[in-house]
């Protein structure tokens, strides 16, 4: 849409409020909100000011006045709002320069989009996100509970109704059992329904619900592959409205790559391909009917793969799914048939069209614009080096002996680990200018401030079960 015609759609739509999206620098949207009586075609223009300082990862407070700028081609009508409230995803842009926030993931995301077509490799990268997650009862609604522990007379009617201690865990998936009886044992079908037939009324297009394999809960909703900067505002839709369907439900959602010990976690299989003018790049007569250069591809995403983690696995919490026996990759390695690798190549179709690399280590904590750009110049790096990505590994690698993995490298084990690979394999980030050296020192200095130390420091649970008697 033009401004002419966000206007024209905003009347039609009888918009009283419009909202203005943006994110942090870790990934949750922000937003606030101006009558529609102080929008119009200008306000493309000029933006609005906020207050920069207190988002987090952000300007200091001396210099705190930043704009958005909202971008016309990404209005539509707020699905949850009662009062009719258009929403607008925006650009941040400095007041005095007028040039956009380095800092700000959108930006990152459209400079490698640029950087893709000046290095003359391709003109588009797509990208296909398998995000997973938990729906979870939220206690604040949850009747059953409410009733046991807090509507009845006396302690003994806990005891002898037998909910609180005993409840009835039939048609309950069973731990990794998720994968994907019908009802009643899947419970969700209909919520995850909704959630899709929201998406498809802001325009997402979606290809795909179900059950996951983790016990009842876990879910995933496919969306059809997208351009970059794209699928980062997609995503953000995505969880949004997942998010905000579960509400309307008393259910809540948590993207945390894995919430229970002992089940599958959450990853985000990141599928990607590159195309030129119209015509896929990926599909040729090598390995699993690869090209050359996605072969590359493939390299670049293995040989970058620790430093990457730190964007497309940037929660502590990451490292607690990347380990063997829970369909999550360990090894860096890649295959046609192997679900254990971290990277598969999908045999699904025979069309040059579906060829694409899935990427399985990534988990849907990340902030997409970012680890979507990450993934991008690792790829492009991978190309422009012409990398080999050795012999692909056909066996289960869970299965194999510690000798024959002793040459394979395995994804980092923790969120510091990660952090310091950032730190020492950064130059295919900073082409471009797509990352920059502030970016990536923000980034380091962040998430070991803000969540590497306190989680390192805080005495665990498990600590007291294993020492307290000691
Ligand atoms: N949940 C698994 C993971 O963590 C993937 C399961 C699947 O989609 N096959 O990656
Ligand atoms: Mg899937
Ligand atoms: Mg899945
Ligand atoms: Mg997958």
């Amino acid at each position: 849409m033009t401004p002419k015609e966000v206007m024209e759609y905003a009347k039609a739509n009888g918009a009283k409020m419009v909202d203005f999206r943006f994110l942090d620098f870790p990934g949750i949207w922000q937003h606030f909100s101006v009558p529609i009586s102080e929008f119009d075609e200008s306000s493309f223009e000029e933006g609005f000011g906020f207050d920069g300082s207190s988002i987090r990862g952000w300007q200091p407070i001396n210099a705190s006045d930043m704009l958005v700028v909202p971008d016309p081609g990404t209005a539509v009508m707020d699905p949850f709002m009662q009062v009719p409230t258009l929403t607008v995803i925006c650009n941040v842009v400095d007041p005095i320069t007028k040039e956009k926030y380095t800092r700000d993931p959108r930006h990152i995301a459209q400079k490698a989009e640029a950087y893709l077509n000046f290095t003359g490799i391709g003109d588009t990268a797509y990208f296909g996100p398998e995000a997973e997650f938990f729906i979870f009862d939220d206690i604040r609604y949850d009747t059953a509970s409410h009733f046991s522990y807090y509507h009845l007379d006396s302690v003994e009617g806990i005891w002898n109704s037998g909910r609180a201690e005993n409840p009835n865990l039939g048609y309950k998936p069973r731990y990794k059992e998720g994968y994907f009886p019908v009802p009643p044992s899947d419970s969700l079908q209909d919520l995850r329904s909704e959630m899709v037939m929201i998406m498809q009324q802001v325009g997402l297009q979606i290809e795909c619900q179900h059950h996951e394999v983790a016990t009842a809960g876990q879910a995933e909703i496919d969306m059809r592959f997208a351009p970059l900067v794209k699928m980062g505002d997609q995503l953000m839709w995505f969880k949004y409205i997942i998010k905000n369907v579960a509400r309307r439900h008393c259910k809540t959602v948590t993207f945390m790559p894995k919430p229970l010990f002992g089940d599958n976690g959450s990853g985000m299989h990141t599928h990607v391909s590159l195309w030129k003018e119209g015509k896929p790049l990926f599909a040729g007569d090598r390995y699993a009917g690869l090209s050359e250069m996605a072969l590359h591809a493939v390299a670049g995403v293995l040989k970058h793969a620790a430093a990457l983690c730190a964007f497309t696995n940037p929660t502590t919490n990451s490292y607690k799914r990347l380990v063997p026996g829970y369909e999550a990759p360990v090894n860096l390695a890649y295959s046609s048939r192997n679900r254990s690798a971290s990277i598969r190549i999908p045999m699904y179709s025979p069309s040059p069209k579906a060829k694409r690399i899935e990427v399985r280590f990534p988990d849907p904590s990340c902030n997409g614009y970012i680890a979507f750009s990450a993934l991008l110049m690792a790829v492009l790096d991978g190309i422009e080096k012409r990398m080999d990505p050795g012999e692909p590994l056909d066996k289960d690698i869970y299965a194999l002996s510690p000798e024959e993995l002793a040459d394979v490298p395995s994804t980092p084990g923790s969120l510091d680990e990660a952090m310091k690979a950032l730190e020492n394999d950064n130059e295919f980030l900073l082409k471009g200018d797509v990352f920059t050296e502030d970016v990536i020192e923000t980034w380091i200095k962040y998430k070991r401030e803000r969540e590497v130390d306190p989680v390192r420091l805080r005495p665990h649970p498990y600590e007291f079960m294993l020492y307290y008697d000691i």
